[in-house]
């Protein structure tokens, strides 16, 4: 049998006594998923986090350059907080800001630690179902434990045994595209040399070699959008930038609404980052092009020509960065009865609650298990994964999931009904949420 070939693991062969033996496996050892093994941890229930990327915060640590607009206090939950301090862990000071660097560095690979080998590393979840039902099978379904099959980086593959399964991969694999309909536009998939889906790291030689003196267009309107935007408007006005060209493609119209909150944001460098791409509009190093759709993308030599479906051409341009929001990978959980709306692809209750169609403050609701159950009983989508499509996710929010839903595997449910979190509010109404909209 080669390395790649299929090997149950012991763990699955053997059947336990009870499924109270068998652990609770979390998806990803970001934020929120060693939040959930914490709080698992500090409910005295076992928790197995598996993690795809070679260190813990694998995905936070592909955008270490960003600073976030929260504060340290906003960003350590306080039951990963409490098994942290018996470890002799410092926080940071509470009110400074870090990067997605220190996040991972000063608090999530601390916290990996803290849990130990709770925590398997390099281990990518292919597929999770129940032991011997796949998706149709009624008959017994619910006395089944999970299945979740797992890929190790050298290749081999293990079956393991659940009792519930916390799915916390995160949204960050997936990245929108600059097509305006949702999938990539004719042209785009064989441009990749010259479209980012990423905030560019200026701090990099290379990467500031890339886009400095460039004409670049950005598209999306969220957060990262804004970040992209001052961030080159800081290049086109410093001495090696000189030349740098900007040009914003939006879908939608702009308004004081598309800058967020600015100073009303109860997250103050939440609103800031807003201000910073008015500013750079204002000041001139970008152009906004409005109402723009983007249905091609074409070359014009070694460049791009951004093609809408009006028919108005943008270009040509040196270099594209696509920032339009993040899209949940369903793929591995196919054999399992999910309840997703239709639109956002989030849980049927919790939607409505986060629908930027119908929430324009961008502002968000603390929720639990309740909103975040489905059809498939001890299965929770949360985290970033929780809101599917939706923009605004907060760590607070999936510091707030995990406690209800790891209360709800406890049996506690008076605990998981409760809510514990107020979250700040955007202080806008009239746009269409924050984060990464196309
Ligand atoms: C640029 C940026 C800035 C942000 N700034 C803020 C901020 O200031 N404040 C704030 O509150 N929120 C902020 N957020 C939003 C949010 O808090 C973060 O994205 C946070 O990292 C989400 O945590 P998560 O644990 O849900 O997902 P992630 O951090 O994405 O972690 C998911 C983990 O799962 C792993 N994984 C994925 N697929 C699999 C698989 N199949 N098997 C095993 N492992 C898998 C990934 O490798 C990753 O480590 C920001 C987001 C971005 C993108």
């Amino acid at each position: 049998m080669n390395a790649a070939s299929t090997s149950a693991s012991a763990s699955a062969s053997t059947a336990p006594a009870t499924a109270a033996d068998l652990p609770v496996v979390v998806v990803g050892a970001g934020p929120i998923g060693l939040a959930a093994a914490a709080h698992l941890r500090d409910r005295g229930l076992r928790p197995l986090v598996l993690e795809a990327g070679d260190r813990a915060g694998a995905a936070v640590r592909e955008w270490a350059h960003v600073r976030l607009f929260s504060t340290w206090d906003e960003v350590v939950d306080p039951v990963s907080e409490k098994l942290l301090a018996e470890t002799g862990w410092e926080k940071p000071d509470g009110s400074a800001y870090p990067t997605g660097a220190d996040w991972a560095a000063d608090y999530l690979q601390p916290l990996a630690d803290a849990l130990g080998d709770a925590v398997r590393l390099g281990a990518r979840v292919t597929g999770v179902s129940r032991a011997g039902r796949d998706r149709v099978v009624d008959s017994g379904r619910e006395e089944q434990p999970f299945t979740v099959h797992v890929r190790h980086r050298d290749g081999r593959e293990e079956r393991l045994l659940a009792r519930a399964v916390i799915d916390a991969s995160g949204t960050w694999s997936v990245p929108g595209p600059a097509g305006g309909d949702g999938l990539p536009a004719p042209g785009e998939s064989t441009a990749t040399g010259r479209i980012s889906y990423r905030i560019p790291d200026l701090g990099s030689p290379s990467v500031r070699a890339r886009y400095a003196g460039k004409e670049i267009a950005v598209v999306g309107s969220g957060s990262s959008a804004f970040t992209a935007l001052a961030s080159l408007a800081a290049l086109a006005a410093s001495e090696d930038g000189a030349g740098t060209r900007i040009t914003w493609v939006l879908r939608r119209d702009l308004t004081n609404a598309t800058y967020g909150g600015g100073g009303s944001d109860q997250l103050p460098a939440r609103g800031a980052l807003g201000l910073a791409a008015k500013a750079a509009v204002d000041d001139g190093y970008a152009a906004a092009v409005t109402g723009f759709r983007t249905a091609a993308v074409e070359r014009d030599g070694d460049r791009l020509v951004l093609r809408a479906e009006d028919g108005r051409g943008l270009g040509p341009v040196d270099e594209v960065i696509a920032l339009t929001g993040f899209r949940p990978d369903l793929g591995f959980l196919g054999e399992l009865r999910l309840g997703l709306d239709e639109r956002l692809q989030a849980p049927v209750a919790l939607a409505p609650l986060i629908d930027p169609n119908q929430h324009s403050c961008g502002t968000v609701y603390p929720h639990g298990a309740a909103e975040l159950s489905h059809p498939e009983e001890g299965l929770y989508l949360v985290g970033m994964k929780a809101y599917g499509r939706a923009p605004s996710f907060l760590a607070l929010t999936g510091y707030e999931q995990v406690r209800s839903v790891v209360a709800a595997i406890a049996g506690d449910r008076d605990a998981a009904d409760r809510v514990e979190l107020v979250l700040p509010e955007t202080g806008v109404c009239g746009g269409s949420g924050l984060f990464d909209t196309p």
